[in-house]
């Protein structure tokens, strides 16, 4: 008899939704995580009196009670909607290019048309027929990917079929003129970590669409509460748990999932291991490029590690209105050329985009009394940071979270002036911390003709799955997603 049915690598999100899934159709479940805390990037930390949440910026999926949409869903099957407090936004963000573009796209359909024809009434037939498409597309979408229609077709989804593969500059430029329009529309392509001549039409429709249909949220305690209410409902239903402990060796013989070998040497049998770690790590380091499948390490060759992030957390002393802050999030740029801000990401210089994000918009205790919670963030790929030398590391870090702060000032004028704590992460962080190559947060790069439309999610290996960014789409939503229905294949596979 093996130790355990499934031994978990890595409490990230799809981790735990994997863990839990499993631990709930009664599975003897270990979960392994070399952190001391669950959450991967879904966790927080704790500075002076402010707990700071490390990665969520706007949930997406949630929806209302009333209107419930598939992540409401998904936590309420799994048991831990009543272990979290979800707190919605009403405005998608607020889009500033200082000087010329100052505009706030409320998170309803008609509300966005009306401040973008508000704001370039020339184009305002354009809007609404962009919306539209962004609107058919993803009702196709969800047909086609989503549901899976066994019938689809180029005849039964024209727009799904003909707008899947386009890269969402090519839907921008043919519907608009004004560069400042298609930046407007396109701030998302930070959540996604291509710019919009390389992010495929599909991601940027969906994002559009997803946080209007059903809301941008965040939660009471950060994304942490989530982590922990996934973690106890895990541990109510029998599965445990090992932190600080690292999965060092995953076991194979004859192609098939023997068990794992912890970094203390422990040996732990199982037919099945769930990996939350990066597909590049789980072949070349835990399965070890001789067990791994030549075809698996050729694909992941074929990949581009995506970016990481830099990020600047303040505690301020202030409440948000004192400070100007009237949205929860902010994208501020110094031009609408994207591509060039992209370029940025591989270099120290300073940033083309910058987000604010102030969480005590829309949940005024998110923070203490008299206080908000401010993170300033540009995503960076990790290459430039592996070129400082140590010896620099620290100024290095600290002049670049200048270029932010500086950013940020052009539309918050006086945010250094109530700085109670601050803590910058730089991509070193990430990649220390997750363990992921480069510190990527979403994974490899999605480019449009290279989706993970075109991923396989199992291995060729017996009893290997996989649940996170690395094997689908980063962000909360998909991969909470993808650990549940890693779990369901594992189920299907024991005939369960
Ligand atoms: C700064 C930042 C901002 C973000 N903003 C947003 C946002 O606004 N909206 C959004 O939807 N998404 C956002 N994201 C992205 C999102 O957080 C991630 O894509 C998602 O949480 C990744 O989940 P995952 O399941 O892939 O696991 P990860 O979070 O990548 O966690 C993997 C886990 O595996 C563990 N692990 C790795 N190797 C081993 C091993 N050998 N043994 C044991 N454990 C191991 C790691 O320690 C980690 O806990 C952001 C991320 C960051 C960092």
């Amino acid at each position: 008899m093996p130790d355990y049915d499934v031994v978990v690598v890595g409490a990230g999100n799809g981790g735990l939704t994997s863990a839990l899934s499993l631990a709930a159709k009664g599975l003897d479940v270990l979960l392994l995580e070399r952190h001391n805390v669950p959450g991967g990037c879904a966790t927080s930390f704790v500075r002076g009196r402010f707990e700071f949440e490390v990665a969520l910026h706007q949930l997406s999926g949630m929806g209302g009670p009333e209107r419930p949409g598939p992540l409401r869903d998904l936590l309420n099957r799994l048991g831990v909607m009543d272990k979290v407090e979800f707190v919605e936004e009403d405005t998608l963000y607020r889009a500033v290019l200082p000087g010329l573009l100052d505009v706030t796209i409320p998170a309803d359909r008609n509300g966005a048309a009306a401040a973008l024809k508000d704001r370039f009434p020339g184009e305002a037939g354009a809007v609404d027929r962009f919306l539209e498409l962004v609107w058919e597309f993803c009702n196709q979408w969800v047909a086609t990917f989503v549901l899976r229609d066994p019938e689809a077709s180029k005849a039964r989804y024209p727009v799904y079929f003909t707008y899947a593969l386009k890269t969402a500059a090519e839907v921008l430029d043919a519907h608009f003129k004004d560069p400042l329009l298609k930046l407007a529309l396109a701030e998302y392509w930070g959540y996604m970590g291509l710019p919009p001549s390389r992010l495929p039409f599909a991601d940027l429709a969906i994002l559009i669409w997803v946080y209007i249909e059903f809301k941008p949220y965040h939660m009471k305690g950060g994304s942490q509460a989530l982590s922990n209410a996934l973690l106890d409902s895990f541990l109510e239903k029998g599965g445990r748990v090992r932190f600080n402990c690292a999965a060092r060796k995953i076991r194979v013989a004859g192609n098939r999932v023997q068990g794992v070998v912890t970094e203390d040497g422990d040996e732990i049998s199982a037919d099945y291991v769930m990996s939350n770690a990066s597909s590049l790590l789980t072949y070349v380091e835990l399965v070890g490029p001789e067990n791994a499948p030549p075809q698996e390490l050729a694909n992941l060759g074929t990949g581009t590690v995506g970016p990481s992030a830099f990020t600047v957390y303040l505690g301020l002393d202030r409440e948000p209105k004192d400070l100007g802050l009237e949205v929860s999030t902010t994208f501020i740029t110094d031009d609408a050329d994207m591509d060039r801000h992209y370029a940025l990401w591989r270099t120290l210089d300073p940033p083309g985009t910058t987000g604010v994000t102030c969480y005590d918009v829309a949940d005024p205790e998110f923070s203490p009394p008299g206080a908000c919670q401010v993170v300033v963030i540009s995503l960076q790929y990790a290459e430039p940071w592996l070129t400082v030398p140590p010896a620099r590391y620290a100024e290095t870090k600290y002049r670049y979270a200048e270029y932010l702060l500086d950013r940020a000032e052009r539309v918050y004028p006086g945010l250094r002036n109530h700085i109670e704590e601050c803590e910058v992460a730089t991509p070193l962080t990430h990649l220390r911390y997750l363990g992921h190559p480069g510190g990527a947060i979403y994974g490899f790069d999605q480019y449009a003709k290279d989706s993970n439309l075109f991923w396989e999610r199992t291995s060729a290996i017996k009893g290997l799955y996989f649940a996170g960014a690395w094997v689908g789409s980063g962000g909360f939503q998909p991969t909470l997603e993808s650990g549940v229905l890693a779990a369901r294949a594992i189920l299907r596979d024991m005939g369960r």
